[in-house]
């Protein structure tokens, strides 16, 4: 590539870091205003350094802004360009996972933000739930009934928090329902195992999970939001006692 192994000062200095922050915040609307189709090109370097008007610097350290931010990356050759791309929600989770870890987040914390999420999402799934929602309702529940028959859960099993989430049909429960839920099992676990829990421990906290859930999704699927909110309520407050 034509400029490859020239010098070029990196972009260290502040008025030039947030020109570049700016040049990717127009990247990200004009990915948006475009529909956020990915796989289309937004343009090759040259004409993306004319239409934002920038320095070859200044556009490297915004298109390094929207590669890291998973939303563009630079594909060289010929019909190459800036081609958009979609954040990885496993990447997103991870990193908000790792943030409220180091933001030293308490499982009280946890607690409150979960219950707020997950009777929300008991509201929305409630009201969205069609045929198939329920099989996926029924299924969860199957699946925990197996491990529990087989003697191979450990302790409370989230995966029926995430249909839930999913259900209610609302990207944000998802995404927050999901990290927090992966974390304050992590940090149970974690105690669990330093801790030296006994496995009879974990066995009955599974099965008295699993009669919670039941229960949950019985409301949901009768239609009742109010019954379903209360259940997971108590069912949370439960979960917040373990350790
Ligand atoms: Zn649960």
């Amino acid at each position: 590539m034509a400029g490859e192994g020239s010098v070029e000062p990196a972009v260290t200095d502040k008025p030039n870091q947030r020109l570049a922050e700016k040049v990717a915040e127009q990247i990200e609307k004009d990915i948006i205003s475009g529909g956020w189709v990915t796989g289309s090109v937004l343009g090759s370097a040259s004409e993306l350094i004319e239409r934002y008007s920038v320095s070859r610097a200044v556009f490297r350290e915004a298109v390094r802004l929207v590669e890291y931010q998973q939303m563009a990356t630079m594909r060289r050759g010929p019909g190459g360009g800036l081609v958009v791309t979609e954040p990885d929600p496993g990447v997103v989770r991870n990193a908000a996972r790792v943030y409220l870890r180091h933001a030293e987040v308490t499982r009280e914390q946890l607690f409150e933000a979960r219950t707020a999420l997950e009777l929300a999402g008991i509201v929305q799934a409630t009201e969205n739930l069609t045929e198939s929602g329920i099989v996926l309702l029924k299924d969860a529940l199957r699946v925990e009934e197996k491990f529990i028959e087989q003697g191979v859960t450990r302790g409370h099993a989230r995966n029926l928090h995430r249909v839930i989430a999913e259900l209610a049909e609302n990207p944000a429960i998802t995404l927050f329902v999901e990290v927090l839920t992966q974390l304050d099992q992590e940090i149970v676990q974690q105690e669990w195992d330093t801790g030296g829990a006994d496995s009879e421990g974990q066995h009955e906290a599974a099965v008295e999970s699993h009669e919670a859930h039941r229960a949950i999704v019985a409301a949901i699927i009768a239609g009742d939001a109010p019954l379903g909110q209360y259940r997971m309520r108590r069912h949370l407050q439960a979960i917040a006692r373990l350790l």
